[in-house]
C-alpha cells in the first residue's frame, strides 16, 4: 500500500523543496525563450503548476519582472546570472500570495501593481498573517509598491508596455500587461490555459473582458498566463468567447468542475471532502470548449442575473 494521504505528500514535498534548496540555485529553475528577448522561468515545485511561471522582458535600459511569485527559492539571483544584466523592475499582476510573496527579492527596485493591490499587500503586511513558503520562512516585503493604472505605458528602452484594465473576474486588484513591441499579452490569472474559475461573476463579464481583448488581437498573438501550461497562442481568446456562448446559449456544463490536475495531482493537499465537493456543487458547473475550460455558477450566466437573488459558489466546501 503507498501512502498518498494530504498529510504524506505536503511532508514529501517539503523534503524535496529542502533538497533542492541545497541544489545550485541554477537547478531551481527552469528557464525558456517565449519570444526575443522574452524568458519564461518555471520555479521548481514538485506540484507542477502550483507555482505561477515568472515572465521577464528585457528592453535596452530596464528589464521588467512579471511576478516573483512564491518561489522560496532565489528567483532575483536566477535571473541576474542567467538572463539579463539589466537594471530590474518588477510588476505584480494581482495581490495573491502565490504572484507576490517573493516581491521581498526586489525591495530596492520600483514594483508596480493596481492601487487594490497595494491595499491588500498593506493589509496584509499589517495583519502579520504571512503565509510560509515551501521551505518554511516568511519573508515580508517593505515595498510599498508604485501604483499604476490602465492607459499607463512602461517603458522599458525601445520596448513598451501598455497597462489595461478589464472587469476583474479572478482578482479585484488585476492588472494586464500587453507588450506593445513584442505583442504579448501577459493576463495574470485572468486567463489560464487550465481553466478560469468565476465562482461568483456572470459567464457575461468574463465573456466581454474576451471581447475586448479580442478587438486588441491585431495588438498581439502571444497570451502569457501564469499557469497551467503558459504561453499560448492568442488566438484561445477567440474560443473563450464561443465557450461562453455556449453557455449563454443554454449548453449545460458538467457538474464535475475539478481539473485533471485537481483530482489527480497528489502533491495538491486536498481533504476527501473537498474533492467530492468540487465533482458535485449542484451550482458550478464546467464548460470545455476547444482547450478552453470554464467553471461557472449555473445562477450567474448573464449580467443581468446579478439583480435578482442567486446562491453563491465557494470554491470550497463552506464551513459548517
Ligand atoms: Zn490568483
Amino acid at each position: 500500500m503507498i501512502d498518498t494521504s494530504p498529510e504524506f505528500m505536503t511532508a514529501l514535498k517539503k523534503e524535496i523543496m529542502r533538497k533542492v534548496s541545497t541544489y545550485p540555485n541554477n537547478k531551481q529553475f527552469d528557464l525558456r525563450l517565449a519570444k526575443p528577448d522574452t524568458w519564461v522561468i518555471l520555479p521548481y515545485n514538485p506540484s507542477g503548476n502550483e507555482t505561477p511561471r515568472v515572465y521577464v522582458c528585457v528592453g535596452e535600459k530596464y528589464a521588467l519582472v512579471i511576478d516573483p511569485t512564491d518561489t522560496p527559492f532565489d528567483v532575483r539571483r536566477f535571473i541576474e546570472e542567467n538572463v539579463t544584466d539589466k537594471p530590474l523592475l518588477a510588476a505584480n499582476t494581482h495581490s495573491h500570495n502565490d504572484h507576490t510573496y517573493a516581491n521581498y527579492l526586489f525591495d530596492d527596485c520600483t514594483i508596480y501593481m493596481s492601487e487594490q493591490c497595494q491595499k491588500d499587500l498593506q493589509e496584509m503586511r499589517a495583519s502579520g498573517r504571512i503565509k510560509p513558503d515551501l521551505l518554511g520562512n516568511c519573508h515580508i516585503s517593505e515595498n510599498p509598491g508604485t501604483v499604476i493604472h490602465p492607459g499607463d505605458v512602461i517603458d522599458l528602452g525601445n520596448r513598451e508596455i501598455e497597462v489595461i484594465g478589464i472587469t476583474p473576474c479572478h482578482a479585484p486588484s488585476s492588472l494586464l500587461f500587453l507588450d506593445r513591441t513584442a505583442g504579448i499579452l501577459f493576463t495574470g490569472d485572468e486567463i489560464d490555459p487550465g481553466q478560469i474559475n468565476m465562482w461568483n461573476i456572470p459567464v457575461e463579464t468574463f465573456r466581454d473582458n474576451m471581447v475586448y481583448l479580442y478587438s486588441r488581437r491585431d495588438e498581439f498573438d502571444m497570451i502569457c498566463a501564469p499557469h497551467n501550461g503558459g504561453p499560448v497562442h492568442a488566438d484561445i481568446l477567440k474560443y473563450f468567447i464561443e465557450n461562453c456562448d455556449r453557455v449563454m446559449a443554454g449548453i449545460e456544463g458538467d457538474l464535475d468542475v475539478g481539473s485533471t490536475s485537481y483530482l489527480l495531482n497528489p502533491f495538491e493537499n486536498r481533504p476527501a471532502e473537498a474533492i467530492a465537493y468540487r465533482r458535485n456543487d449542484p451550482v458550478t458547473r464546467r464548460s470545455y470548449w476547444k482547450g478552453t475550460a470554464i467553471n461557472y455558477n449555473v445562477d450567474l450566466i448573464f449580467n443581468r442575473d446579478l439583480e435578482k437573488p442567486y446562491r453563491r459558489a465557494y470554491p470550497n466546501p463552506p464551513k459548517k
